[in-house]
């Protein structure tokens, strides 16, 4: 049986809507995304397990974990009835508007929330005004709530742009230099998994799969730090987002032969993985491929819309290719 260590350093993905569709999004969030938002008794059942794998506390991310917030504020009181604590809350801080902001902010502080981690970058600004997380600074500092900008490194480049619109493309490269998404990346030292393969296929060298293939296990499957368990209660490993397992076999161990597609990797690498993507029908792109990742998701996409895997999140590779 496959089993994860003890669980450590682990997000609760509440939904997978998000107000914006950032070209970096490691689990494809948009507006178009569905699933909901994770509920009181699911999110019940998920601190339970949580606490099976001996984990201390969690942040809460999404999507955008604001979009509802009787549901986030429901969430907050099952991990803390759970004896889980919250370091974070994510937020791209939309919301940030003088009046309710603070009344949402007093809410929180009164639930025992000690800190939000607002977003704030160039790929964030596409889609929320940069002076949004900076309001939402100020307010947190005159409520007595904890933050953290994310990152607050990029707010000189993006100090000579509007703080209260949205920027293109075009007027960030105009403003930021033509670079400016893979430079973005690099500061961050973002995984390239989710909608960010685009910024990885727009900017690194394709070599041919067959230099991109060994048999070397993928680790990373059943590492439990900066994990994620979403909305629906599945397990997802830090960076290999598009796979998935159930949250309560992640903890108990894994019954052989139920999810092909994750012990494949899991034992023999990209290697395996391509010997079942090949039998049902996958061709590798003459193209190739910027990384071995990067031909992973490929594969996994294909497999994702085939069907049948139940470790393979048909909706999370179809929202990754879609914008960018
Ligand atoms: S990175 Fe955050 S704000 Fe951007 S789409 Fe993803 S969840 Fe939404
Ligand atoms: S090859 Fe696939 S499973 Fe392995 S680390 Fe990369 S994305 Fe994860």
């Amino acid at each position: 049986m496959l089993r994860t260590g003890p669980l450590y350093h682990g997000g609760v993905m509440v939904n997978y809507r998000c107000t914006a569709a950032c070209r970096h999004c490691l689990y494809a969030c948009s507006p178009g995304r569905g699933g909901g938002y994770l509920g009181r008794e699911k999110a019940r059942e998920i601190c339970g397990v949580l606490k099976q794998g001996r984990i201390g506390s969690v942040h809460i991310g999404g999507g955008e974990p604001f979009l509802d917030f009787e549901g986030l504020l429901a969430v907050i009181d099952e991990l803390g009835a759970a004896g889980i604590a919250l370091d974070y809350i994510e937020t791209n801080a939309y919301w940030a508007r003088v009046k309710t902001a603070r009344q949402k902010l007093e809410r929180l502080l009164g639930a025992g929330v000690r800190a939000l981690c607002i977003s704030v970058d160039p790929y964030h600004a596409e889609y929320v005004p940069y002076g949004r997380p900076l309001l939402l600074a100020k307010l947190c500092r005159a409520a007595g709530m904890g933050y953290f900008l994310w990152k607050e490194e990029f707010l000189p480049a993006l100090s000579g742009l509007a703080a209260d619109r949205i920027h293109s493309r075009g007027e960030l490269q105009e403003a930021l230099g033509r670079a400016y998404i893979r430079d973005t990346a690099a500061a961050y030292a973002i995984g390239m998994g989710g909608r960010a393969v685009n910024i990885e296929e727009e900017y690194a060298r394709r070599r041919p799969a067959r230099e991109l293939t060994d048999e070397a296990p993928c680790g990373r499957l059943f590492s439990t730090g900066h994990f994620h368990v979403d909305n629906q209660g599945w397990f997802i490993p830090p960076r290999c987002t598009g796979l998935r397992i159930p949250l309560n076999e992640a903890v108990r161990g894994l019954e052989p032969g139920r999810y092909p597609v994750y012990e494949a990797l899991a034992a023999g690498g990209i290697a395996e993985l391509l010997y079942i993507a090949r039998r049902e029908g996958f061709a590798e792109s003459e193209e190739g491929y910027a990384s071995k990742c990067n031909l992973c998701f490929h594969a996994r996409a294909f497999l994702a819309a085939r069907g049948g895997f139940a470790e393979l999140d048909a909706e999370h590779y179809a929202q990754s290719l879609e914008y960018y």
